[in-house]
């Protein structure tokens, strides 16, 4: 299979017909969910509203938000499905680490056919796969393949190397891969190993690594992407509503799935709608789920819708900025919002630092001052000056007083999943 897109009907609509489309959805999930979840028949009735009462994309700020905490984990599995429990084929989770336990997510055979198979493959096109692409998954699911196999695009499965770093860096390098998908705090880890073990990527096949899961520096991407020679693209997502957005190979923000998804972004305090180019939560309702309906789903991530401008790939869906991080991990610095990627950028442009970082946090609430641990390279000699020159850029790009200890590379450990930027020392 080769070309650009994989609906061009729907990828490439006007943008009034795409809304229209979102509107007929919008209209057809609320009554879908209103009529069969407990879940949504006792929000909508607590908020006062009738399906009958939602009619435009407008009206969809009248719905109330739905919360991962309150409403998806406390609310019992038959109250917010809206099948029968024996059309429900597919079985996924989320990673559990709010609830303390982790979340069934489920999906009738169409829904799984639909969505995964289908936006797999549209996410894959525009992100520059290609049906001669070899592809090495390092971190996904099963569903991750179904897009390799609608493109005819070979992959390695997933026990290839047996979970074994070295094996996968090695394999990947004797069978050509050409694509590689991770998130990237292990990517970094999976170029430095490559180095250890004389492996240079830039004389294998790579050319294109698909990240997600992770906020990513834009210095570090730059910076990776000329010294590896691949390009790196995002694709993001949450366990609860698998395709929100993408981006294309321009890379400047990524297109929503607008035909499958509403995004709208929220102040985290307020719930007060934010407007093009303001940060805050991004809240998402997919439009054709049918097993687990959610409806303004407070996805907990921190985001903008970007401004509407034609993209030049030729997809004319809505853009929102790359994710910055996590709300949870927003940290109050006397008076000031700053997220770990705030820092990471300051880390990435330092040179002489290492990749590694941690924010320390000494208090609960509110900081006075910004701590950070980085790690220095071999090379450096004179840690002092180095650390100094560090203190000095947290405090001029970021506007607080900062303090930084710089220790030896490797200190830190390696993220075995996601990297912890943030530690609590109270
Ligand atoms: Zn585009």
């Amino acid at each position: 299979m080769e070309g650009k897109y994989w609906n061009p009907e729907i990828e490439t609509m006007p943008l009034d017909k795409l809304r229209k489309l979102q509107e007929e959805r919008l209209k057809l999930l609320v009554a879908h969910a209103y009529e069969k979840t407990g879940l949504y028949r006792r929000k909508f009735d607590q908020a006062g509203i009738k399906p009958q009462d939602i009619n435009t994309l407008d009206d969809l700020k009248k719905l109330p938000l739905t919360t991962y905490l309150e409403d998806f984990c406390n609310t019992p599995i038959p109250e917010k499905l809206a099948v029968p429990m024996e059309e429900v084929k597919v079985f996924y989770t989320t990673s559990g680490t709010l609830s303390g336990f982790t979340q069934p997510i489920m999906w009738t055979r169409k829904d799984f056919d639909e969505i995964i198979g289908q936006g797999e493959i549209r996410l894959r096109l525009a992100l520059g796969m290609r049906a001669d692409d070899v592809v090495q998954a390092l971190a996904g699911d099963y569903c991750c393949f179904k897009g390799c196999e609608l493109m005819g695009a070979g992959f390695l499965t997933v026990m290839a190397g047996r979970g074994n770093l070295d094996y996968q860096i090695r394999l990947a390098k004797v069978t050509g891969v050409t694509v590689l998908q991770y998130l990237p705090s292990l990517m970094l880890r999976y170029f430095e190993r490559a180095k250890e073990l004389g492996i240079d990527i830039r004389e294998t096949k790579l050319r294109l690594v698909a990240i997600f899961g992770e906020s990513f520096a834009e210095s570090y991407r730059r910076r990776l992407e000329s010294e590896y020679g691949v390009a790196i693209r995002t694709m993001y997502s949450c366990a609860e509503v698998p395709f929100i957005a993408h981006e294309c190979l321009e890379g400047k923000g990524m297109h929503i799935f607008g035909d499958w998804c509403i995004v709208e972004v929220i102040d985290p305090d307020t719930g007060e709608i934010l407007g093009p180019g303001e940060e805050g939560e991004i809240v998402a309702t997919p439009l054709v789920n049918e097993a687990m309906p959610l409806i303004r789903y407070r996805v907990g991530d921190v985001a903008s819708i970007l401004p509407y401008e034609p993209c030049p790939c030729g997809r004319t869906h809505p853009k929102i900025s790359l994710v910055k991080g996590r709300v949870a991990h927003i940290i109050k610095v006397d008076g000031k919002k700053i997220m770990p990627i705030d820092v990471e950028e300051v880390v990435a442009n330092t040179l002489g630092l290492a990749d590694d970082y941690q924010i320390i946090v000494t208090k609960p609430g509110e900081q006075q001052r910004l701590n950070v641990k980085a790690e220095y390279k071999p090379e450096i000699k004179d840690v002092n000056a180095l650390k100094n020159q560090f203190e000095a850029a947290l405090s001029q790009n970021l506007a607080v007083e900062s303090e930084a200890e710089l220790v030896p590379l490797g200190t830190l450990g390696r993220p075995l999943f996601k990297a912890q930027r943030i530690i609590a020392t109270y």
